[in-house]
């Protein structure tokens, strides 16, 4: 690949038909090329184009596809773990969820991570890049062709802060749902962030209508600094402030993510402190903000010693911010034969290389 060469895959059909005739081949064959792309065939692949096209092609563009490096089913409810391998080597993680309703993607939108969580497997070692948005939407496709099932959702909530990405999650959402694209609506992704303030309120005016997952997991600063770090620089209250504007300006609701980490953030103490917090900034006497809070027992990552909540700690959790009237729900686990989780699967395999 050379630097000058355009990555087809990031282009929406638009801007795929100006390049098509920038290289002096007629409009509709940008069609044909953006329909075989959309099935993970590329150019190369498609017996509609001749040779000199195909040749024209390879010499100015590129368009590269995730290759499945590993992939997992589980054998308790269908969930399909794939490690993706990208063109520079490095490999990413994406799960396949499937749901009475249709099947949801969760997707990852860096190499690695910066944030520093101390819970979680994904920024042991770092950012080591950000994705594409052709990275972005090529997980989706060739999800969607190896399962030969259609996707109707996306969760990004793989590995890495999308957020930290912004421009290419941008780009790679409003490819995805675009009408001649993927086409999957806003209504069905969801974006989980661990509480990047300014991006957050960049994205409120972008005029998406997807949800907003936040990673909030301890209602005090204290708690919250000491596990994710990203709290030195937003705070609980600023973080807040701005979900009560991402809701007053898109009418979007927003789910909380808890992740309950025994003796650490699950006590009845911390549930009543998480329900006064929510209530007292996201709903004042006009406004009544749908509230939902996600609760999931940790997922024990060896470098963190963390332990899981056990079970009477997560129920006695759930019901006080049921009785504050916050609903709540446990997360069920997905995929637990497979190690579903994000981050594990190709730390293991880096280890494997090394
Ligand atoms: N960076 C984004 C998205 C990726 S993480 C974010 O922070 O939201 C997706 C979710 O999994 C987040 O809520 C994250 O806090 C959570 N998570 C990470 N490691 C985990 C672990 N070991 N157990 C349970 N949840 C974890």
């Amino acid at each position: 690949m050379t630097d000058c060469s355009i990555d087809l895959l990031s282009l929406s059909l638009p801007e795929l038909e100006d390049v098509i005739v920038s290289l002096g081949e007629p409009k509709y064959r940008a069609k044909q090329i953006f329909d075989g792309m959309l099935r993970g065939v590329a150019p190369d692949g498609l017996t509609t184009l001749s040779k000199a096209t195909k040749e024209k092609l390879a010499k100015h563009t590129v368009c590269f596809f995730p290759r499945i490096e590993r992939k997992l089913v589980s054998a308790i409810d269908g969930t399909v773990k794939y490690l993706f391998g990208l063109s520079d080597g490095h490999c990413v993680e994406a799960v396949v969820m499937k749901y009475h309703h249709g099947n949801t993607i969760c997707i990852s939108s860096q190499v690695g991570c910066r944030m520093g969580c101390r819970f979680c497997a994904s920024t042991i070692g770092g950012r080591v890049r950000n994705l594409s948005p052709s990275e972005l939407l090529g997980q989706v496709i060739v999800a969607q062709r190896d399962t030969a099932e259609r996707i109707g959702g996306i969760v990004m909530m793989g590995i890495g802060e999308p957020l930290d990405n912004y421009d290419n999650v941008i780009r790679f959402l409003r490819l995805v749902g675009d009408e001649h694209g993927i086409n999957i609506g806003y209504r069905h992704i969801s974006l989980s962030t661990c509480g990047l303030v300014d991006g957050i309120r960049r994205l409120s005016a972008e005029n998406l209508p997807i949800t907003l997952s936040i990673s909030l997991h301890a209602a005090d600063d204290e708690t919250r600094s000491d596990i994710m770090p990203i709290n030195r620089k937003w705070n609980i209250e600023s973080l807040l402030r701005a979900c009560r504007d991402w809701y007053a300006i898109t009418g979007r609701r927003i789910s909380f993510e808890y992740t309950l980490i025994r003796d650490k953030n699950d006590r009845p103490e911390d549930a009543e402190r998480l329900a006064e917090v929510l209530n007292r900034a996201l709903r004042t006497r006009t406004e009544t903000m749908p509230i939902h809070v996600n609760l999931i027992p940790v997922n024990e990552v060896k470098e963190s010693g963390f332990l899981h909540s056990d079970k009477a700690a997560v129920s006695r959790f759930a019901a006080i911010l049921e009785k504050r009237g916050i609903r709540a729900t446990v997360r069920r686990t997905l995929g637990a034969d497979i190690n579903a989780s994000c981050g594990q699967l190709r730390r293991a395999h880096e280890a494997e290389q090394a």
